[in-house]
């Protein structure tokens, strides 16, 4: 029989078989979640102009030297500056101009003074109670205090944002200031998603006698939503050959980058995927030394990566977490990294059969460690159990037993802080 394949052997000639998809532009109000395909290079100074960091005077600050409360410095105020005009006015000798916070420091002055270290500061809005003709100044000031520097931020011609990240919310609004309203990204791989057995439902339809629900449809297409990609679903094959190909056919027509199907990877008789991948494609690995998910297949089918996952709904998750989510990193642009883990202690004695384990499980956390329980049946059919968990504990290869208190690395699952165990 095939020898087993090390997890870490297989996903390294699993990602090998992958490169990014191309790149496209898009509006920036789609941009956020997607990949950047070029840096970005800012035409602009951010700030684009020296501006009044706060409400109050725009003034000369060498005028004002000797302010404090007891002997104020009296200025003539000359103008008023609201936010998003340019004053033509020049502050002179013994003059001031009231400024608005984000407004253009006027010619002439060198620094502001905050209106509370003036007499005109209220309790209500400053803008409500009229430009004076004089201001009492109660402070001192720095040549540049309550300014914001044209370029303080960023320089025109700078590197702002490298490629080959994930852009976030803070990264478009970044970019909306830039004045950059199409943006280069990767497209979203495309996934193609089958189901494949006999057994299967859809979940509209009802169930009859030795049927199932479909449940794997439903995970990966929203674990591959989750991680960028784009799930094109094509439903669910029953167990014959010619349905296998039929549908194999149909997600490489659907312009797929990775078609990722579900069960007739194993021993079974009915198991055909592999064999049509075996036929029809080139089988690159069908087994790897890992629990759950050993009958995990990859290869290719009309040139085009084909991951055939094991038809049990947990080895369907831990399989796409540990080899279909790196796959989609890379295709997605992304540099490849190693996913985050925490360390945490056991709270009770776990057993393996010596292949690399994840095991469901909760993890919490006391006096500044992570605790970790297994949940439920750890069986590969039993699905609640990974609902009831928020982290895959990893056993390495070669342990078939940790005692209670062993230390071991854990997966975070998605949200995990918010589930309640
Ligand atoms: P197989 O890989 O075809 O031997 O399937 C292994 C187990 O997973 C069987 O109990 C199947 O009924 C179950 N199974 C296969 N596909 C799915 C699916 N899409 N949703 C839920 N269970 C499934
Ligand atoms: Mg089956």
């Amino acid at each position: 029989m095939t020898p087993l394949l090390s997890v870490a052997e297989a996903r390294h000639r699993l990602l090998g078989a992958f490169t990014p998809v191309d790149a496209e532009r898009i509006p920036l109000t789609h941009a956020v979640g997607r990949v950047l395909a070029e840096p970005v290079v800012s035409e602009l100074d951010l700030p684009l102009f020296a501006n009044s960091s706060m409400d109050g005077f725009a003034v000369r600050s060498a005028d004002v030297a000797s302010a404090n409360p007891d002997i104020p410095v009296e200025l003539r105020v000359i103008g008023d500056i609201p936010a998003g005009q340019v004053s033509q006015d020049k502050v002179g000798p013994g003059e001031a101009v009231r400024i608005m916070t984000g407004a253009p420091l006027p010619r002439g002055a060198d620094a502001v003074v905050p209106v509370e270290s003036t007499d005109q500061y209220r309790d209500e809005m400053i803008t409500e109670a009229g430009c004076p003709s004089h201001v009492r100044i109660y402070r001192s000031v720095g040549s540049g205090d309550y300014v914001r520097p044209k370029g303080q931020d960023v320089s025109q011609g700078e590197v702002v944002l490298p490629s080959k990240n994930r852009l976030r919310p803070q990264d478009v609004g970044f970019l909306a200031m830039l004045g950059v309203s199409q943006v280069p990204v990767y497209r979203r791989p495309r996934v193609g998603l089958l189901s494949t057995g006999d057994e299967l439902l859809p979940v509209e339809e009802p169930l009859e006698p030795g049927k199932i629900h479909d449940a794997n449809a439903y995970t990966l297409s929203a674990l591959v939503e989750r991680d960028g990609g784009e799930a094109i679903k094509l439903g669910i094959a029953p167990d014959r050959e010619e349905a296998v190909r039929e549908i194999l056919d149909r997600s490489v027509a659907s312009g797929a980058d990775l078609i990722l199907s579900s069960a007739g990877v194993s021993v079974g008789a009915f198991d055909f995927v592999r064999m049509v991948v075996e036929q029809r494609g080139e089988l690159n690995f069908w087994r790897v030394n890992m629990r759950p998910g050993k009958p995990l297949t990859f290869g290719t089918y009309q040139s085009i990566p084909i991951v055939g996952l094991p038809g049990n709904p947990v080895s369907a998750f831990v399989g796409y977490e540990v080899f279909v989510r790196p796959a989609l990193i890379k295709l997605s642009g992304l540099p490849d990294q190693p996913r985050p883990s925490i360390k945490v202690k056991l709270l009770e004695p776990v057993n393996s059969d010596g292949r690399e384990s994840y095991l469901r499980a909760f993890v919490k956390s006391e006096d500044g460690h992570w605790f970790a329980r297994l949940t439920g049946h750890q069986g590969s059919g039993n699905l609640r159990s990974l609902v009831q968990a928020n982290a895959l504990l990893i056993i390495p290869a070669g342990v078939k037993s940790l005692p209670a208190e062993a230390e071991i690395d854990a997966w975070p699952l998605g949200n995990w802080m918010e589930i309640e165990g």
